[in-house]
């Protein structure tokens, strides 16, 4: 079934979902706790809007594929088109504000890393992404520096993320995307995952996140 955008007060967003640019390695702890460099630019790879899943309903963790690692990524709505966009034009695109688990197949992921292949068969699965409804938001009205965002599984605290540590941040990182994908109204950017990642079991309970702004439970099967 196709994923339906939302805003947290019901309403369909008008765009339908179109694609999902991420960054990897955007935060330097996280870099490091993969052992990998810290990149000089923004390491982007897409999702298909055919691996979005509503987050707020249960997410199947294909454990037959080896470990699935959950990254709680600040997501982010675009509403207008932007080609070589200026960071003042970025700004202006934002529509929205959500969350989204960057799920990852860690052991195809790492094979894949060993090849020099790319990484769509960890990163762009069917049910990939989990994304919450969004916040609508003016992106003129949000302090982009100080964003907090969490996810805690059963109860236990696992990600704590500040868009301070973001070695791209998110206005910068919507304008550099645009340089090279043209981004329309409709698609999402995620804008990397803080320290903290791991193995998603089945049965879990997760609460998400944005601090002010967003609260999300969910459960995974
Ligand atoms: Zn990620």
């Amino acid at each position: 079934m196709a994923f339906t955008l939302r805003f947290s007060d019901g309403k369909t967003v008008d765009h339908a979902l179109g694609k999902i640019v991420c960054v990897g390695r955007n935060y330097a702890e996280h870099a490091h706790e993969l052992n990998n460099p810290v990149p000089e630019t923004p390491l982007l790879f897409i999702k298909p809007s055919t691996s979005a899943v509503a987050m707020e309903e249960e997410i199947v963790v294909p454990v037959e594929r080896g470990d699935v690692h959950f990254e709680t990524e600040l997501a982010i709505l675009i509403g207008q088109p932007l080609t070589r966009a200026s960071e003042a034009q970025a700004r202006e695109a934002i529509i929205g504000m959500g969350l989204a688990l960057d799920l990852t197949l860690r052991d195809v992921q790492a094979r894949l890393k060993e090849k020099s292949h790319p990484w769509e068969l960890a990163k762009g699965f069917d049910g990939a992404c989990p994304l919450s409804h969004f916040v609508a938001v003016d992106g003129h009205a949000v302090d982009w520096q100080d964003v907090r965002f969490s996810l805690d599984l059963d109860g236990e605290p696992r990600q704590r993320g500040h868009s301070s540590d973001m070695l791209f941040p998110v206005v910068a990182l919507i304008a550099e995307i645009s340089q090279s994908f043209t981004l329309n109204p409709g698609d999402v950017v995620l804008t990397g995952t803080p320290k903290g990642v791991g193995p998603l079991p089945t049965g879990a309970r997760l609460d998400l996140a944005i601090e002010g702004y967003l609260h999300v439970e969910s459960r995974t099967v």
